[in-house]
């Protein structure tokens, strides 16, 4: 669990980057979403700016072409006040017009009708004599309205070439200002047509020719002339055009065939026509599309991988993490482990510093962990001990071994020396896997050894007087043995029994006898005084005295020193005449050159003297082969 602040931040350390990643993400497709959006503008502009140049333009064509249709109407109405309607005058007109049919590539034809809507003349190829138009709408418009401005007319399908025209119209009067026919001019809706048709606007743009109350003139594209005449007085541009601009642009979802659209419109300033140039909202951004969707899959593509990246990130975070606070745990564990364990656990370096020393360490050195950190591991071992300790540690690191134990005396703050049993493990690096250390596992033995010591004197001792046992003293017999032959030297030794020790025990009782036994064998230790000579019970009341590198001669003295010291300790023993004191008979025998013998033969000599001894009255020392008898001693 974590417990603060940092620890935290490290715990939301995946969470803030699946965070970051996200938001990255989002902000390069926000951003780029945006940039596209900005450039769709961009064209939509310019496609507007295209569209608005274009219909200024065509605005300016189609003035034009009235103008110069309205320049013919006011010279020919002129010409038909001035001359009159006499059949001179229009034979004239007839020839003028005549004159003028080759050069028709604007305006198509010219007519003149008169008041009752019969032809009087024409540019047309036509017999005059049957054709009326007071029919036409323009005809009758201008017979009602005194005006003498120009008409505009809807469209219609000439009565000379069968082909869809616009008329412009004015009339004219006799003198007394009566109606006197009407002026007409046509010009071929093919005309517009095929002039808008160098216009590239795209496959679904238009330019149309609309009269101002909404009547379609021309249309390009429109070769049929199926759109000719169609009232768009409806459509919304004109149910909103007069409280409109002259000119603006114009979003609209064509009713023709659905596609939004977008468009530019101008109304003439000097005649009621208006021109919308439209273009496919689709065309005019089919580049920007284009490019968008190559620049947004590049995004797209870009945001999946950093998307990838990004969760791979957090998921390689969170395994980090997981690991890591699994580690932590296990750590706490093992820190736990060696911290409330009994025994000292340590961390060694390659250089013998210690690196890391576990709490018990107080109470099994008497030194304070923290104190002990970087200091040589190896200080304070017990000389004697130290070579061994140095030569298991050496091969550990040199990986001869993994493992090792060992139990040496070492230095306490406060008590001199305590016996400590070590066990030692190689660590290895987790990377290298190479040895970087040791631990160490130590545990005071000092109790168990000085037990161990207890039980080993227990072994070789002998319980009533604290003397070696006849074991121990069989195996040193075998010892000194190998050794004097080995080196050459003496060895003696003393096979000592009490007299009439029965008779003793009888007198004074068991535990009388068990304390004389112990003081002589006080006496025994005393008079053994180099260190390795061994006075031994050899069992019952007898003993017996190993004297290495010790002669015959030594040997009797040592003897005599015992029987002295016996004597002079003067216990009463009322049952052993003559000197009703307690006295010993000893039997003694010496390995030297000229006096080779085995082992045990020692023993059986020296016993053989003994019984010797007792034989020749007791209270006396017989050497194997010679009896020496105590001075003033009377054989019993
Ligand atoms: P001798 O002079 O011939 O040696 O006569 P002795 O009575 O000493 O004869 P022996 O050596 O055969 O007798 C040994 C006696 O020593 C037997 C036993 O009563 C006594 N004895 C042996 N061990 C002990 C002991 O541990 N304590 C006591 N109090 N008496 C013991
Ligand atoms: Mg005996
Ligand atoms: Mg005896």
């Amino acid at each position: 669990m974590p417990h603060n602040r940092r620890e935290l931040g490290k715990t939301r350390l995946p969470l803030w980057t699946a965070g970051f990643v996200a938001f990255a993400c989002l902000a390069i497709l926000v951003l780029s979403g945006w940039r596209e959006w900005e450039s769709r503008q961009v064209d939509l502009r310019n496609a507007e700016v295209d569209m608005a140049n274009l219909a200024n333009s065509l605005t300016q064509h189609a003035d034009d072409t009235f103008e110069l249709a309205d320049t013919i109407l006011i010279g020919m109405v002129d010409r038909m006040e001035i001359g009159g309607t006499s059949p001179g005058a229009i034979a004239k007109v007839q020839t003028f017009l005549q004159s003028r049919k080759y050069n028709r590539k604007r305006i198509r034809g010219i007519f003149i009708y008169d008041e009752t809507g019969r032809w009087l003349a024409t540019t047309e190829d036509v017999d005059l004599a049957d054709l009326n138009n007071s029919d036409r709408d323009y005809f009758q418009r201008h017979r009602a309205s005194a005006d003498r401005g120009t008409l505009i007319g809807r469209p219609v399908k000439s009565r000379s070439g069968g082909q869809w025209i616009i008329t412009a119209s004015r009339r004219f009067n006799h003198p007394d200002g009566s109606f006197a026919g009407v002026v007409l001019t046509s010009i071929d809706v093919a005309y517009f047509t095929q002039f808008y048709r160098r216009f590239d606007i795209g496959p679904n743009g238009a330019v149309s020719l609309l009269s101002a109350d909404g009547i379609m003139l021309a249309r390009s594209g429109d070769d049929e002339g199926a759109y000719v005449g169609r009232d768009m007085s409806t459509s919304p541009l004109f149910q909103t055009l007069h409280h409109r601009a002259d000119a603006g642009v114009y979003y609209f979802k064509s009713p023709l065939d659905g596609l939004q659209r977008l468009s530019f419109y101008q109304l003439s300033k000097r005649y009621p026509i208006l021109i919308l140039a439209t273009m496919a909202q689709n065309d005019a951004l089919a580049s920007w599309r284009q490019q968008a969707i190559v620049h947004m899959t590049i995004v797209a593509g870009l945001t999946i991988s950093i998307g990838l990246i990004g969760f791979w990130l957090v998921r390689y975070l969170s395994q980090r993490q997981r690991m890591a606070t699994a580690l932590i745990a296990k750590e706490a564990d093992f820190r736990l482990l060696a911290e409330q364990c009994s025994d000292v656990v340590m961390r060694i370096g390659l250089d013998e510093r210690i690196l890391y020393a576990s709490p018990s360490c107080a109470r099994v050195f008497g030194w304070d962990p923290a104190k002990l950190l970087g200091t040589p591991a190896l200080a304070g071992i017990n000389p004697e001990d130290r070579p061994r300790l140095e030569q298991a540690i050496d091969a550990l690191k040199r990986g001869e071994a993994e493992e090792a134990r060992i139990i040496y005396r070492t230095r306490h703050r406060e008590k001199n020396s305590i016996w400590v049993e070590t066990a030692l493990r190689v660590t290895r690096s987790s990377m290298s896997n190479e040895i970087d250390g040791v631990v160490a596992i130590s545990r005071d033995m000092t109790e168990q050894k000085d037990l161990q010591d207890k039980l080993a004197a227990l072994a070789t001792s002998d319980g009533l007087t604290g003397l070696a046992n006849r074991r121990h003293f069989d195996e040193r017999l075998a010892e000194e043995w190998a050794r004097a032959k080995r080196d050459g030297t003496p060895l003696s030794l003393f096979l000592i029994d009490v007299d009439h020790f029965k008779k003793f025990n009888d007198q004074y009782g068991h535990q009388a006898g068990d304390a004389c036994l112990r003081s002589l064998a006080r006496i025994l230790v005393a008079q053994v005084r180099r260190p390795a000579d061994l006075a031994a019970r050899y069992g019952g009341e007898e003993f017996a005295l190993l004297l290495p590198n010790t002669d015959a001669d030594g040997c009797v003295e040592v003897g005599e020193r015992v029987r002295e010291a016996l004597r002079e300790l003067g216990m009463l023993h009322a049952l052993n005449p003559p000197s009703r004191l307690v006295t010993v008979s000893l039997g003694g025998a010496t390995n030297n050159p000229t006096q080779s013998v085995a082992g045990e033969s020692l023993v059986a000599a020296a016993d053989r003297a003994l019984y010797a001894a007792k034989e020749a009255g007791r209270d006396r020392l017989v050497m194997s082969g010679q009896v020496v008898a105590w001075p003033g001693a009377k054989t019993a």
